[in-house]
């Protein structure tokens, strides 16, 4: 049910400051993010803004009614670094056919990854190849405004033609110039001036256009897909106020390195192609994150993906539950750079044990006081989830006090995306690499038990330390009833 006050506090790094978050239509909160480049499997780097724009999604959809909040995240599948990687991996297919296996396998891929992260599904999450005809309407619209013009087989958007281009990264342009170090490429009349199309050879993709056969530059994809999703196939429904805000939206978000050039262009292109005087009302970025102290990148040999942390040991010598991730990523405010540890992996671990501990098998239970404390005190204040975690972890020690809390602990855990497993899904993630089934640890634990009615305490032992070696830690404790020993067993990390 949508609540209807809230004090929603957002950065905003248009004007570079917090500000209370006013939707153009409360009944229609309009989100778009930037989504994965499909050419390779996305590294933890990338997981970054999904999930923290995963948590602002449940966040609106909390304060608003999920039926009230529309996000878009899409998918780039054209790019050059596809058509590269096409090449490469199948060079005896016929070129469309090698690009589709490309973005087929890395999509499916991206989707597996951040659905074990605990990411919702966007609303609509458009592919760049099935939004060409709108870049081209786009773009012919830029062209008759005098906002772009064709240079050798290529239509570039003209930076000068636009009086505030730079507002969001505050460059101005006569800066950029002087400080240009590179010479302005012949055809461009500014060196700002960006690729709307370009044309494409034989063995290019291209797609027919009034500009010759050729493809689109990747910013406008982001300008007129949000168009086409957040606007087009909203706006009759939208309230007059928002109306009167033609094309805008509410939301833009993406990682830091975004701001410039592409949400720059993606702002200079949605504004001049609509008259608008603003694309999107709020621009929310994500910091950095970096991998034991450094810049994640190949040589270095930090660079992890995803899914070898979900499913190798690559990474701190084990395989890592998609929820540990997550709460790992969330520990640190968005804003802040993040570095991504095997010790920050096994705190984010702990803590997810001592919730599971606490409120495994309750069942979600609704709770006011405790849903808002977490939600107005911490969510609110600009996404603060190091904030809410801490406070998550004060109310599991009410739980401790209190068994009967459990599902409302569970309940408000649930709407940051944790404790969404039952317990049991939960230990079996977490013994993914434990090879032994239950029934097999049973067996062993047995077996002890006979070499030690037998008085064979070497056997006993040995049996305990094999157990150990793969991960199950054994517990004997005494039944005060019957005064035997019983053995319980836990996956030890
Ligand atoms: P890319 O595939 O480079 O276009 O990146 C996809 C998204 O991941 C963008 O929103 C980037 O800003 C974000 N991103 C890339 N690398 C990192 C990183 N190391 N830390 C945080 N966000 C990143
Ligand atoms: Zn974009």
């Amino acid at each position: 049910m949508a609540r209807t006050t809230q004090n929603l506090q957002l950065y905003n790094t248009l004007t570079r400051e917090k500000a209370r978050f006013k939707p153009l239509d409360p009944a229609h909160i309009r989100l778009y993010v930037c989504g994965p480049t499909v050419y390779d499997f996305a590294h933890i780097g990338n997981a970054r803004p999904v999930i923290v724009f995963d948590v602002l999604y449940r966040l609106l959809s909390h304060l608003f009614g999920r039926e009230h909040v529309t996000y878009v995240r899409n998918i780039t599948d054209v790019d050059d670094k596809i058509n590269a990687r096409a090449l490469r991996d199948f060079p005896d297919l016929p070129l469309n056919a090698a690009i589709a296996k490309v973005t087929k396998t890395t999509a499916d891929q991206f989707h597996a990854d951040v659905a074990a992260l605990g990411c919702l599904e966007p609303t609509h999450e458009p592919r760049a190849t099935d939004n060409i005809q709108q870049m081209q309407d786009m773009i012919a619209a830029l062209i008759a405004k005098g906002h772009a013009y064709e240079a050798e087989g290529e239509v570039l958007f003209d930076t000068a033609s636009m009086a505030d281009y730079g507002a969001l990264s505050k460059r101005n342009l006569d800066e950029q110039q002087a400080g240009a170090r590179i010479e302005v490429e012949a055809h461009k009349r500014n060196a700002a001036d960006f690729v709307l199309w370009k044309g494409s050879s034989e063995t290019e993709p291209g797609w027919e256009s009034p500009w010759g056969r050729g493809r689109p530059g990747w910013h406008i994809e982001c300008s007129a897909m949000s168009n086409r999703y957040l606007w087009d196939a909203v706006a009759d429904q939208l309230s007059d106020d928002a109306k009167a805000h033609a094309h805008e939206f509410d939301i833009h978000g993406g990682g830091l390195d975004l701001i410039f050039p592409h949400h720059e262009n993606e702002i200079a292109q949605s504004r001049c192609a609509h008259d608008a005087g603003a694309m999107a009302r709020v621009w929310m970025h994500n910091g950095f994150l970096q991998v034991e102290g450094e810049k994640m990148s190949k040589s270095l040999g930090n660079f992890i993906t995803i899914n070898e942390l979900l499913a190798t040991d690559k990474f701190g010598g084990r395989k890592w539950p998609g929820e540990v991730l997550r709460l790992a990523m969330l520990m640190t405010h968005y804003r802040e750079p993040i570095d991504f540890s095997v010790r920050k992996l096994e705190e984010a671990s702990n803590i997810l044990e001592r919730w599971y501990q606490l409120a495994g098998k309750a069942l979600p239970e609704r709770d006011a006081d405790w849903e808002n404390e977490i939600v107005d005190q911490a969510l609110s204040n600009d996404l603060n989830t190091p904030d809410a975690i801490r406070r998550l972890s004060t109310l599991a020690d009410a739980v401790r006090d209190q068994p009967e809390a459990a599902g409302r602990f569970k309940q408000v855990a649930n709407l940051l995306g944790f404790l969404t497993q039952t317990k049991s899904e939960w230990d079996a993630a977490k013994r993914a690499d434990v090879t032994l089934s239950d029934d097999e640890i049973l067996a062993q634990i047995a077996a002890r038990h006979a070499a030690r009615q037998a008085k064979d305490w070497a056997e006993g032992d040995r049996i305990r330390d094999e157990l150990l070696k793969m991960g199950i830690q054994l517990k004997d404790a005494k039944n005060p009833e019957t005064g035997e020993i019983e053995t319980t067993w836990e996956v030890k990390r």
